[in-house]
């Protein structure tokens, strides 16, 4: 790392750049948080054992007992008391946490909003802005740099929305009476050890409602394991220096299992009479192979690596073969809409990145009402969906398959109204 050799005038003429640059760049709704399933840099499942709606302690006695557990983590009691003095449960978050959307926009809809032309510009500003960084950064990661700006722009608008919450009331609600508690509990501790160490003040740990933090929204334990300081000032600081928060992406990338020089994958058309069930994120081939079976775009060399056939919108819409690369970028934030999102926009920063087929606008997506009937009616035809959860996952994607290949119809595992027509049908 070059910075901590850099004089403190220059490096504060550098600070002073990178926050100058986020005035400049437009104003642009954040939309990471909103990507069609945000899980956020964690493998722990969205719903599970670990549901607990009702509190069964009031949040005086949760804290109470959680200040022991966190002193037993090492968090001084001063520094505990300090972080809590005047938290009380934040009735915003337990109502962010327990809302389940009626209706969520398709993939195209999203990628609009993703894509923007404002997006992309400011993206290929602040990639002139902070070249030498970036230069630096990618040198180190092997990461580029149109990822890491990407990332940047739909995690908080390159820097401009980061969320104003306060982490540790956030988390505490979560902590005390979310529907993850023991995920939320880790994350608790995890921000305090954050404030122990130093790197940002209590009254300046924001972020999201669930406790994304800063310009990259790293989830606090993330921040522990990956975050970096990179401008050299001693505190790796993720909410104000933008050379902190790009190499501390680029990191938790390259610990994702990045692939320097390699694409997030393409797009590809396929041939007539296709076998729809190898879309499959499950199912990865080499390059050859998918060649073999007709698949048309597929770059030449490289044939041994793998990659996975992706349809986001069905057979009716786009073809993507996805790589190690795309499979990073879901460690970050896990929807393939998010990922293919970050690909796409790191491509318009230079000039590229156009879908050359067209999405099927005209299909209304299930909304969650249909989609829990769909599987419910999936269960009831002996093709076992699992628990109806209104949530399209592996299992209810090869249900959906196993009707469609009764029906002889492409067996693509993509739900839509068609299908759950047919189903109503069904005796
Ligand atoms: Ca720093």
């Amino acid at each position: 790392m070059l910075y901590p050799f850099v004089p403190v005038l220059l490096l504060r003429s550098l600070v002073a750049g990178a926050a100058l640059s986020l005035v400049v760049a437009c104003a642009a709704e954040p939309l990471a948080q909103a990507a069609l399933t945000d899980s956020r840099q964690s493998s722990a499942p969205i719903a599970g054992s670990d549901v607990e709606a009702t509190p069964h302690l009031s949040f005086s006695e949760w804290r109470e007992q959680f200040r022991s557990e966190a002193l037993a983590a090492g968090i001084s009691p001063e520094l505990f008391d300090q972080a809590f003095a005047g938290v009380s449960p934040d009735p915003g978050v337990i109502a962010a946490d327990r809302s389940q959307p009626e209706f969520t926009r398709p993939v195209w809809q999203y990628l609009d909003g993703a894509l923007s032309t404002q997006r992309v510009r400011s993206g290929q500003q602040l990639l002139k802005e902070h070249r030498t960084t970036l230069e630096r950064i990618e040198a180190l990661y092997g990461v580029d740099r149109q990822t890491l700006v990407a990332i940047w722009g739909l995690e908080s608008s390159f820097g401009q929305i980061q969320g104003d919450k306060s982490v540790v009331r956030s988390l505490a609600t979560l902590a005390h009476e979310g529907r993850r508690p023991q995920f939320a509990k880790s994350q608790l501790i995890a921000a305090l050890q954050i404030l122990q160490s130093g790197d940002i003040r209590i009254e300046q740990m924001r972020g999201s409602w669930a406790g994304a933090m800063g310009q990259t929204q790293f989830i606090p334990t993330t921040y522990n394991t990956h975050a970096v300081d990179f401008d050299g000032d001693g505190r790796r600081d993720i909410w104000n220096s933008a050379a902190d928060a790009l190499a501390s992406a680029a990191h938790y990338l390259q610990a994702s299992g990045w692939q320097q020089g390699q694409p997030w994958g393409f797009e590809v058309s396929l041939p007539e009479a296709f076998d729809y069930a190898l879309a499959d994120a499950e199912l990865r081939k080499p390059l050859a192979e998918w060649r073999r079976l007709g698949l048309r775009g597929v770059p030449q060399g490289q044939d041994e690596r793998t990659a996975s056939l992706l349809l986001p919108a069905g057979h009716r819409g786009p073809a993507f073969l996805v790589t190690d690369n795309f499979r990073a970028i879901l460690r970050y934030n896990n929807s393939s809409a998010y990922a293919l999102a970050i690909g796409l926009l790191g491509e318009r920063f230079q000039g590229g990145g156009e879908i050359a087929a067209g999405w099927p606008r005209g299909e209304q997506p299930l909304s969650r009402s249909e989609r829990l009937e769909l599987q419910e009616r999936l269960d009831r035809q002996g093709f076992n969906p699992g628990k109806p959860d209104g949530i399209i996952g592996a299992n209810t994607r090869k249900a959906i398959r196993g009707f469609q290949q009764q029906l002889g119809w492409p067996a693509d595992g993509h739900p839509n109204q068609e299908l759950l027509g047919r189903l109503r049908a069904q005796p």
